[in-house]
């Protein structure tokens, strides 16, 4: 399993400083092709990094994967799938998504419109604790904490056996770290440094409680707001976090890749590598 980051930002002012990416994360495997929240970046950044990683063509997505309305999640939803559809042509792929990405709900409008949601063959709007299995993935929604209630985020278990999960945006609760027990790789949305909670979103000190539970074999926290990359550096915090958990914990960088294989774990940027 490899996990590309087009974007490592989250919030409204990463999205329009653009100070870090917003374009999500791709899966890739043998099977998978898989673009996870696709925010404003998801479209461009894929086209543009595709010269180092063909499979980074969003021609060749086989699912769609989005956790809530947010913009900086699901802005270029609608594009990606008319790309994984070779263009609206081609009824294929899959889209898994929160309830209130296709239906909105009484606080939020859908993002995905009526039109973009007939082009994959398939469509799960998952609630928390729903599993969907297809083409050899099993895909679980998992509970989250956020201002759109439908919000969930994603264990993902590959056709090859690997796990993954992404929490999305959510806050501490009880139970969100066990839902995510023994992962391969765990990604976290942690938006804030230490001593900064922020209601409805990860803090580092929540990403501590969430990973001593979970106890994933490897950790990356992204999706970094302004204080984090102002106030402290992602680095710190997660050289802190693994310090204090036991987990290997990395922080994300824009075109960062990492290679998940059974024991061992690699990261390389578009360019070096190093082993982790
Ligand atoms: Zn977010
Ligand atoms: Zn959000």
């Amino acid at each position: 399993m490899e996990v590309f980051f087009l974007g490592t930002g989250g919030g409204r002012f990463a999205i329009v400083t653009q100070r870090r990416r917003t374009g999500g994360i791709r899966i890739l495997s043998e099977k998978a092709n898989l673009h996870v929240d696709p925010g404003p970046g998801a479209l461009v950044h894929s086209i543009e990094q595709r010269s180092i990683e063909q499979r980074l063509d969003p021609r060749k997505l086989t699912g769609v994967l989005i956790t809530h309305v947010h913009p900086d999640h699901a802005n270029d939803g609608n594009v990606m799938l008319e790309a994984m559809t070779g263009g609206a042509v081609k009824r294929q792929g899959f889209l898994v998504c929160a309830r209130s990405v296709t239906r909105g709900n009484e606080t939020v409008d859908p993002v995905v419109s009526k039109y973009h949601r007939k082009l994959p063959s398939m469509v799960a709007e998952l609630k928390a604790g729903e599993k969907v299995s297809i083409g050899g993935f099993e895909i679980e929604a998992v509970k989250a904490v956020h201002y759109d209630p439908d919000t969930i985020g994603f264990k993902v278990r590959l056709p090859e056996g690997e796990t993954l999960g992404y929490t999305s945006d959510t806050e501490y609760f009880e139970g969100v770290g066990e839902a995510y027990r023994s992962v391969d790789l765990l990604i976290l949305c942690s938006m804030r440094p230490r001593g900064a909670p922020l209601r409805w979103h990860m803090s580092v000190d929540d990403a501590v409680k969430i990973l001593e539970e979970a106890r994933p074999r490897r950790a990356v926290l992204t999706h970094f707001g302004m204080k984090m990359l102002y106030d402290t550096s992602p680095q710190e915090e997660a050289r802190y976090v693994e310090k204090v958990t036991g987990v290997p914990t990395q922080a994300a960088e824009d075109n960062m890749k990492i290679k998940v294989e059974k024991g061992r774990s690699l990261t390389e940027f578009f360019g070096g590598a190093e082993e982790g």
